[in-house]
């Protein structure tokens, strides 16, 4: 009996909608990757490198160790197994992460601009921004440590200047629900910037709230 089936299972389904409807940026490579963090083990179940993600099946899933070795699975797991086993590490809260190259995420990837507080059950979800992650190459130590310094700040959402998205959750759901809040936010965000008028963030006592709502302290 295979443990990690059902995690394997969720992960192919998660990516499936994920390249139909455009996260990865394009339907037939295999841009950005997903992974589940195994309860109770330093471990984590993550995408294959290089697959498209319209043919995998459950046993193409690796399960890696913190440690990047392998403990489950026979082909080559992603080359950013080491940023998502970081995230793990840094982020206790974290048991899912989705890192997608989304269209409208990206534009903000390119003009290296945070998006701020702008709706409030997107702010709920994912926190009060939507910081830039400084650039290094795919799969580098350096990218990594880029990337366990900016998610300190406890939001969900990031944005990988020069390269895509990091969507973080509790679980798969989340994550993969918060990959699409910002790409709804980065969308509106970028057509709003483009008519030229100010553009109106939420104001700072709603963020205030929010904020203590997220942190389990305050009520509606
Ligand atoms: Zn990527």
């Amino acid at each position: 009996m295979d443990r990690y089936l059902e995690y394997r299972k969720d992960i192919i389904t998660c990516c499936q909608w994920l390249c139909q409807n455009g996260f990865f940026g394009t339907l037939l490579s295999a841009g950005g990757n997903v992974s589940i963090r195994v309860p109770d083990e330093p471990a984590l179940v993550i995408t294959p490198s290089g697959r498209p993600y319209m043919d995998l099946v459950p046993s193409d899933i690796c399960v890696m160790g913190f440690d990047l070795n392998r403990i489950d699975g026979h082909l080559a797991p992603s080359i950013e197994t080491a940023m998502h086993a970081g995230i793990y590490q840094t982020r206790s809260d974290v048991g899912a992460v989705v890192h997608t190259h989304q269209t409208y995420a990206s534009i903000f990837a390119l003009i290296n601009q945070p998006i701020p507080a702008l709706f409030d059950e997107v702010c709920l979800a994912i926190g009060e921004t939507v910081d830039i992650v400084p650039y290094a190459f795919s799969g580098t130590p350096e990218l990594v440590e880029n990337v366990k310094q900016t998610v300190d700040n406890g939001c969900n959402c990031f944005i990988l200047k020069n390269h895509g998205a990091l969507n973080l959750g509790q679980s798969l759901k989340d994550a993969w629900k918060n990959a699409e809040l910002l790409e709804k936010t980065a969308q509106a965000y970028y057509h709003a910037l483009s008519i030229g008028n100010p553009v109106s963030t939420l104001p700072d006592s709603t963020i205030e709230k929010v904020r203590q709502l997220r942190a389990g302290i305050g009520h509606l």
